[in-house]
């Protein structure tokens, strides 16, 4: 089969039954949920781009797997170029959406699995790396996207997964049969996962030896039995339910909370399950991919603030101020330090055994550190530049009601040739990009903690030639 176009996505989401609630009700059909359908029209646009002359050549590729033309994202990287272009692909994507297009988190568990499964085979002769590869050539053949569910909801913290009072709040393996493996558990945030058709699933941290049950990674369809999705509160939701004031008119974002409710897996969809000592690897590997992933998108997310930023300074009539403009300078400059630090990820990476590219993982990491802060001090520059009316702009209802609707439009005016409407929708957006919460917080806690990130810096940072350098330099010899 060949590429999806945008439709074809649509119509393949409508051809599945996933079990989903939100706000209480069991949905029937989420394609027709407004609300999970705005997140759902993210992902598309990574089908849509595929569509477009000027990005085909850069979202595409052939996979030397199926020897087909295929969607970048669902190639784990076979080049360094690979690794660049899919940075550059979530720029173009965060710019295009101004939100979270949902589809990375399929791909960085394709490139941790492609790592991680071929490295297990190699030490404990088991027969993951093929399996493996034959998800990944049905992925690519029908061109799917693939949800990462990573995130266990963890309990007490301070317990390892088998020390825990309830042992299935960390998603564990309570069966096995001649056919399969029956897992059950919850995973937090999972972002777009009625947008994709296949759920993967790793583990969330390094396991001790107890912890077996605990290690297991496999993929199934988005609406298998027992799978429940529960859409999570966010800041913003009923306006997109209500239809108005949505600011991004177009795209959003949606995190379900996952419930494995003893769901039955095939073992050819079994990639790992026991295999305690590669646990750690296959979360590191997920988490550094997502990490090099998070410096394209929100660079490009950061693309779209400037342009509202600017657009409101002209709209409200102060776009020569000195202030307004390094305020926008100090915007465009935190979105290339970003975007050049996930570069940087991917030229310094290396091939690794099984012939995946995998990023330098301290610049990854210190690329989503940097992001964790300067996203929300972009947000304030933007909130700065466009006016307190972020905070409390009356709604578009407010505008249609004949009464105070052209009372409206009167003291809401900026300056004099532009419509009182489109400074009105500019403010809106400027709210919905600062202000809705399941996007803003993953600046923070997506792909991880800052301490997580520090961690993966702290182990992977050689401290030793630092140390050489400075005593060379002071003279000291030992
Ligand atoms: Fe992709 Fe993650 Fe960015 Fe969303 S937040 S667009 S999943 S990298």
């Amino acid at each position: 089969m060949a590429l999806k176009t945008k439709a074809q996505y649509i119509e393949s989401l409508k051809k599945l039954k996933p079990t989903v609630y939100m706000f209480g009700q069991k949905i029937e059909n989420p394609v027709d949920n407004p609300r999970i359908f705005a997140g759902m029209s993210a992902t598309a646009t990574t089908y849509e781009l595929a569509e477009m002359e000027a990005y085909r050549h850069k979202i595409t590729t052939i996979s030397p797997f199926t020897g087909e033309l295929v969607n970048r994202f669902n190639l784990p990287a076979q080049s360094i170029e690979d690794l660049v272009m899919r940075v550059k692909i979530n720029r173009i994507l965060g710019g295009y959406t101004g939100t979270c297009f949902q589809r990375c988190t399929g791909l960085d568990c394709l490139g941790a699995l492609s790592i991680v499964t071929y490295n297990m085979d190699q030490k404990h002769g088991t027969p993951y790396y093929h399996r493996f590869l034959d998800f990944l050539k049905y992925m690519q053949t029908n061109d799917l996207t693939g949800n990462a569910s990573v995130t266990d909801v963890k309990g007490d913290r301070s317990l390892s997964p088998h020390e825990q009072d309830d042992k299935d709040l960390y998603l564990r393996v309570v069966d096995k049969s001649q056919g399969g493996i029956i897992v059950r558990g919850a995973k937090a945030h999972q972002t777009g996962s009625l947008s994709s058709h296949e759920i993967i699933v790793l583990p969330t941290r390094a396991l001790r030896k107890e912890d077996a049950d605990y290690a297991v990674a496999f993929a199934i369809p988005s609406d298998t039995r027992g799978l429940i999705h529960v859409v999570g509160r966010s800041s913003l939701d009923t306006r997109e339910l209500d239809g108005v004031d949505c600011g991004n008119i177009r795209y959003s974002k949606y995190c379900p909370t996952l419930i494995f409710d003893d769901v039955f897996v095939p073992w050819d969809r079994v990639f790992m399950c026991g295999e305690t000592d590669y646990a750690g690897e296959i979360v590191g590997r997920f988490s550094a991919y997502h990490r090099q992933s998070h410096g394209g998108c929100k660079a490009g997310k950061i693309d779209a603030m400037i342009g509202a930023a600017q657009i409101m300074a002209e709209y409200n009539g102060t776009s020569k101020i000195s202030h307004i403009k390094e305020k926008i300078v100090d915007m465009i400059h935190r979105a290339e330090t970003l975007y050049g630090c996930s570069l940087a990820a991917s030229y310094e990476g290396k091939r690794e055994p099984s012939g995946t590219y995998f990023i330098d993982p301290v610049l990854a990491n210190a690329s989503k550190i940097h992001e964790g802060k300067e996203m929300a001090e972009v947000g304030r520059l933007l909130v700065d530049v466009a006016g307190g009316y972020v905070a409390d702009l009356p709604s578009d209802r407010d505008l249609k009601n004949p009464e105070i609707g052209p009372l409206l439009q009167k003291y809401l005016k900026g300056v004099a040739d532009v419509p009182t409407l489109n400074r009105i929708k500019m403010f809106r957006l400027v709210e919905k990009m600062v202000l809705e919460s399941a996007d803003t917080i993953s600046d923070i806690h997506g792909g991880g903690s800052a301490a997580a990130h520090r961690l993966t810096i702290s182990k992977e940072s050689e401290l030793e030639p630092k140390k050489r350098c400075a005593r060379r330099l002071a003279g000291i010899e030992e």
